[in-house]
């Protein structure tokens, strides 16, 4: 996958959600994880906003107690705006589908509430499949 796009490769999820908020413009998404993802928004049938996705090392070590080589920049993380009973299908899916990592944060206000997904493996310091919440 090339850094630098102009428009996103994959249906659902536009270049401006995937790439890193820093301003760097890197979005180097894992293909696999994309599949999954497209295939839970699919199945799910609603949107599904991403608000945190690609992250370069700098910026995950400036917004993330994972440092600078935390999930999200791997390509394989991405954290959906979702809440309810749609949290609850995504949290079921996610598992059926193949995701690993599972982090709730459903508390506060609404728009704050998201469901991170990952599909790393199960590594030292980073067990998986694992669930948590923030
Ligand atoms: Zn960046």
């Amino acid at each position: 996958m090339i850094s630098i796009m102009t428009a996103s490769p994959w249906q659902y999820f536009p270049l401006d959600e995937l790439a890193c908020k820093c301003g760097c413009g890197q979005m180097r998404m894992d293909t696999t994880f994309m599949a999954r993802l497209v295939a839970l928004r699919r199945q799910l049938g609603i949107a599904l906003p991403l608000t945190s996705a690609y992250r370069c090392a700098k910026h995950n070590a400036a917004v993330s107690a994972t440092g600078a080589a935390g999930p999200h920049t791997t390509g394989r993380s991405a954290d959906v705006r979702v809440l309810g009973n749609d949290a609850l299908r995504v949290i079921d899916l996610a598992q059926q589908l193949g995701f690993t990592g599972i982090g709730v944060m459903q508390r506060g206000v609404q728009a704050a509430r998201f469901i991170h997904l990952d599909d790393l493996p199960n590594a030292p310091g980073r067990p998986r499949p694992w669930l948590w919440s923030y």
